[in-house]
């Protein structure tokens, strides 16, 4: 095979906690990184990525989206140069790689648009130069890369804890139904929530730092990990949580606005940002209540800028296409 297309979903946040982050007051990892426990969601809203082999040592990008760089600063660029370092043999074997980003996926969004590439890239290169990588190997090399890259690998529904790469399983969630708003022309810097998160709640929301391990595996006896077990959609959705809008909402009086109108609106479950915004998301019962979410929050804040997705969650990360 010359050629593979590949499937790459995004992902919510269920649940977002900061247990410790670079600054002195809350633990200092040793890689400046924040610890964090999370519940990761994968969603039916997917970029297709193509990867190609190419008859020289070069690595190509093309994507369709104007914002996202085709150099060497794009994630899936970076999957494919750490799988040539990684797999000198193979890839003096195989030769270079051409990517086709088919971008679905808002970009800078929360929604782990960048990750899910790099994830698909490791999994499209795996499957071209024959490697044979297990999943939890694919998912070490995803660390290298970015704290949601493992988790989007195999995807589905599970927590991550460390800065996002310690995952554990949960049961799969099919088919909660999602309405997902993000205004086009806004994006969040990730690296900005989490700094301003320090600088803002660093020093006076001082976490017991000897205790790092036991917050951490507070998350997997928490309430919302109860209600994935008891397939409770209702107790879920009550329990969602971000500590990331305590600093995005204040500072986005836009994304603030759209959060308040949603979580105004009947039928739905529950709602929250995703990672570090600005997406935000609503969970449904059923696909007519998300259309009908949809067409409620487009009267309300009638802004062309505004984009409305309805989606649904599913129980996988990359998955195969097609193969040439
Ligand atoms: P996360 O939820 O993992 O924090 P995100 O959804 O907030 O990610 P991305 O869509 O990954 O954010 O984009 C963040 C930045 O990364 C963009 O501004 C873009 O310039 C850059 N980028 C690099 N590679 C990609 C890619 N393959 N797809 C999208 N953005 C990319």
């Amino acid at each position: 095979m010359h050629s593979y297309t590949l499937i790459a979903p995004a992902k919510i946040n269920l649940y977002l906690e900061i247990i410790g982050d670079a600054s002195g007051g809350l633990r200092q990892r040793p890689d400046g990184y924040h610890e964090l426990a999370m519940i990761l969601q994968s969603i039916g809203l997917a970029d297709q990525i193509g990867v190609h082999s190419l008859s020289t040592d070069s690595i190509r990008v093309h994507c369709n989206h104007p914002q996202v760089p085709t150099d060497n600063t794009n994630l899936a660029y970076r999957a494919a140069e750490l799988m040539a370092t990684q797999f000198p043999e193979a890839f003096s074997k195989y030769r270079g790689v051409e990517i086709t980003i088919n971008k679905q996926i808002p970009v800078a969004a929360g929604l782990a648009g960048g990750s899910t590439n790099a994830a698909a890239v490791l999994v499209g290169i795996d499957l071209l130069w024959k490697l044979g990588l297990t999943q939890s190997e694919l998912e070490e090399l995803g660390a290298k890369l970015g704290s949601d890259v493992p988790f989007c690998v195999a995807g589905g529904t599970a927590i991550a804890t460390g800065r996002g790469e310690q995952l554990s399983p949960l049961p799969s969630l099919d088919n909660i139904y999602i309405l997902l708003a993000k205004y086009r022309s806004l994006e969040v810097s990730t690296a900005w929530a989490y700094q301003t998160y320090r600088q803002q709640f660093g020093n006076s929301d001082i976490r017991d730092t000897n205790n790092l391990a036991a917050r951490a595996s507070a998350v997997h006896s928490g309430a919302i990990v109860k209600a994935i077990f008891d397939k409770d959609v209702r107790q879920i959705a009550q329990k969602l949580h971000n500590d990331l809008e305590r600093v995005v909402l204040p500072a986005y009086p836009q994304v603030l606005q759209l959060r308040e109108v949603i979580a105004n609106q009947e039928g739905i479950l529950g709602t929250m940002m995703s990672g570090s915004g600005p997406t935000v998301f609503a969970l449904l019962e059923s696909q007519q209540q998300a259309e009908q979410l949809k067409l409620q929050v487009r009267e309300a804040i009638p802004d062309e800028d505004l984009e409305l997705f309805v989606t649904r969650t599913i129980t996988h990360g990359i998955q195969i296409g097609s193969s040439v």
